[in-house]
Order: C-alpha cells, then sequence, then structure tokens
C-alpha cells in the first residue's frame, strides 16, 4: 500500500499489515465492516475506541462530497466529490423501479478529445486508483441503503475511458464482484474503442459487458467526430469485439447518440445494419439523442428522429432500444460530466 492509498485501495494484506497487533480476526472483521456493511470505521461499534480512531487516521477516504444534485423526482443523484489531491470526478447513483444504478469515473477528466462530450472537452487530469473508483459505488450505495435500496448494477459511463485505465479499473470490478458482491453480469465497461484495452478485458476472468460508443458506422464519420478512431478503426474494431463475444458469450452494446444531420440519417441505419451483419455481431444498439455539452454547437436529434431511427434498425433485424435520458436538468446525463471544469471548443461537429 503506498503511502497516498485511501480506504479502498487496501487489500487484505495491508489490512494485515495495518493490524499486525491485533487478534487475527481483525482483519475480517474490518474487512465485513468496510465491504457488507459499508462502514466507516467510527461506526465499526465492535472493535475498540482507540483502533477506530487510528483506523480513521490511517485508512483516509478518498473523497470528498462537494455537492450533491438531485433530479427526477429524487430518483437520479450526481456527487461532485473533492479527491485528496484537489482535483475533482462526479458519480451518478440512478434509481429504477426494478434496479438501482451507479455510474462510476475511472479517470479525473479524460484524454480522448471527443468533442461532443464534456469530459472530453474539458481535458485529462489523471487516472483514478482502484479505491477512488469503488469508494464511488460504496458511498453511492450507503446513500440507497438510506433509501432501502441496494446497489445491483455499476456502469463505467462516468468520466474517463476506463480502458484506458485498464489494469486499475480491473482491479476495481475484481474488488466490486468479490467484496461489494455485486455480480459481474451486472458490470459494464463502456469504452470509445481502446483495442489493446478491449483485447485485455477479453483475456479476464469475469463475463463483464461490454459496451463500445460507436456513434458511427464509417470512419470518415466516426474520425471526424472520435478523434481515437483513426488510431483504431472500426474494422479493427469490430475483430476486437467479435473475439470479446466468442470468448465471453456476453452481448456487446453499441452507444450511439443520435447527433441532428450527422449520425441520424437513413444512410447511417444502413451502415450499421451491415456492420452488425459483416461482423456477426448481434449487437444491441442503445440509442438516445445527443445531450448539449457547453462546446459543442450540434443538437441531438428530435425524439421523434430517435423513435424513426429505432424503428428502421429493427427493421433491418438490428436490435435496439431507445435509452431513457436521466439526469439532463442536473447536468448528470452521458457526456455531461465535466466536474466543475471550464470547457473548451476543441473542434468542430462531424464532417461539417
Ligand atoms: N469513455 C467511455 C465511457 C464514458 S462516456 C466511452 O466513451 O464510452 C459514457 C457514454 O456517454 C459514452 O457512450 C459516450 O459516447 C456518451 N456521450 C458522450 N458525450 C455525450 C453527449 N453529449 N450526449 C450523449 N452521450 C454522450
Ligand atoms: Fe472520453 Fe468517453 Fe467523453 Fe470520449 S466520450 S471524451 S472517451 S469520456
Amino acid at each position: 500500500m503506498t503511502a497516498s492509498a485511501t480506504r479502498y485501495d487496501a487489500d487484505r494484506d495491508d489490512l494485515g499489515a495495518l493490524l499486525s497487533g491485533e487478534p487475527r480476526y481483525r482483519v475480517d472483521q474490518v474487512w465485513a465492516g468496510l465491504y457488507e456493511q459499508l462502514s466507516t470505521p467510527d461506526e465499526m461499534t465492535s472493535l475498540p475506541k482507540a483502533l477506530r480512531a487510528r483506523l480513521d487516521d490511517q485508512l483516509p477516504m478518498a473523497l470528498t462530497e462537494e455537492v450533491l444534485r438531485v433530479s427526477d423526482g429524487g430518483d437520479t443523484m450526481k456527487y461532485l466529490w473533492r479527491l485528496r489531491d484537489g482535483s475533482h470526478i462526479e458519480t451518478v447513483l440512478m434509481l429504477y423501479p426494478d434496479r438501482v444504478t451507479v455510474c462510476v469515473s475511472s479517470q479525473a477528466g479524460c484524454a480522448m478529445g471527443c468533442g461532443f462530450c464534456a469530459t472530453g472537452q474539458a481535458g485529462f487530469v489523471r487516472q483514478l486508483s482502484t479505491g477512488e473508483i469503488v469508494e464511488q459505488v460504496v458511498r453511492a450505495a450507503r446513500q440507497a441503503r438510506t433509501l432501502g435500496r441496494r446497489v445491483g448494477n455499476i456502469v463505467f459511463m462516468g468520466m474517463g475511458e476506463p480502458l484506458a485505465n485498464e489494469a486499475t479499473v480491473w482491479a476495481a470490478i475484481e474488488r466490486m464482484h468479490g467484496a461489494l458482491g455485486i455480480s459481474a453480469r451486472h458490470i459494464t465497461v463502456s469504452t470509445i474503442g481502446i483495442i489493446p484495452g478491449i483485447r485485455a478485458l477479453t483475456g479476464r476472468p469475469l463475463p463483464v459487458n461490454l459496451a463500445v460508443s460507436l456513434h458511427a458506422a464509417n470512419d470518415e464519420l466516426r474520425d471526424s467526430l472520435i478523434p481515437m478512431n483513426k488510431r483504431y478503426p472500426i474494422t479493427d474494431l469490430m475483430r476486437a469485439c467479435a473475439d470479446y463475444l466468442s470468448v465471453k458469450g456476453r452481448r456487446i452494446s453499441f452507444e450511439w447518440a443520435l447527433i441532428d444531420g450527422v449520425n441520424d440519417r437513413d444512410s447511417d441505419v444502413a451502415e450499421l445494419a451491415a456492420l452488425c451483419r459483416r461482423f456477426h455481431l448481434p449487437a444491441h444498439v442503445n440509442l438516445i439523442p445527443l445531450n448539449p455539452t457547453p462546446g459543442w454547437p450540434t443538437k441531438g436529434s428530435s425524439s421523434a428522429r430517435v423513435r424513426e431511427f429505432c424503428d428502421l434498425l429493427h427493421a433491418r433485424g438490428v436490435n435496439a432500444t431507445v435509452r431513457r435520458n436521466r439526469g439532463t436538468d442536473i447536468d448528470a446525463a452521458c457526456g455531461q460530466l465535466a466536474a466543475g471544469q471550464p470547457v473548451a471548443v476543441t473542434r468542430k461537429p462531424g464532417g461539417a
């Protein structure tokens, strides 16, 4: 454990070292306190008071709550956290009738530079540690518990590109699965298409879901929207997806944020359907209208066009659904997380 490590960075061995003068059962007791009861040391009343104080001091929290914004009648909550070095990240907690989902950040900022995304507009700050990722889930789960709900789903769709921080993200996934008891099948990693990261994930043991932010089905358009497409073009990306599918047997989803007049044309439907056919990818396409961000002038498609685009995909045999947009009024929706950073206009919209 490094000196800067935080409460949820510590593994069992670290706890063992920290508790070396204590009876052996203490490690299990503290581990269960942190991960099963989601407790702070102060709340672990079965421990001696001096030990609680020592743990609190030596295992500091990673996240300080700066702002909690609530929308959708209390069903969407967005946290702005300050990290120990003063940088900021955001986490979104979403309550649905049948499930509770936490959308976590994997980096402070993002280096991928997608112009339509507020995180990309603000730029990269730094990688998060495993503990900083896991603690987002723990803190949101504590909140859910006060409402009588239990977190069962995690999506890596907050700030950052998780597959540009794959090893750390993987360690966080193992901790969520093994210690917090969240099924790997209920964990989704969303990527802009970092092929080495997809390959690394393919080699990992747990069957997590992969979501690829596709947004365009030809390289010319995708290059103009997503700078990384030049490095990892669509054909190579599809091969990596097909391999993931064949090794994991998990459905892949494609994210498609519909931009008015840019990627919502009939020709886009045809290209996407052809792509899925060509790679025998029984993918599921998630459609949302592009959310507004400060640095991007083009609008999202109208809800009528989103519906129509979905129907056109169905007519071509592609599985697609329109995703309900959450938290737009508190800038908590997809692509709107900037953690209070000023954003710069960096690019012009696709091809225009
Ligand atoms: N970096 C990863 C995960 C975080 S982004 C990725 O890009 O996949 C989460 C999702 O929000 C991605 O599908 C991303 O393409 C999408 N997104 C970004 N900006 C958006 C916007 N303005 N409106 C709608 N979705 C957006
Ligand atoms: Fe980064 Fe994803 Fe935003 Fe692109 S869409 S800038 S990869 S967070």
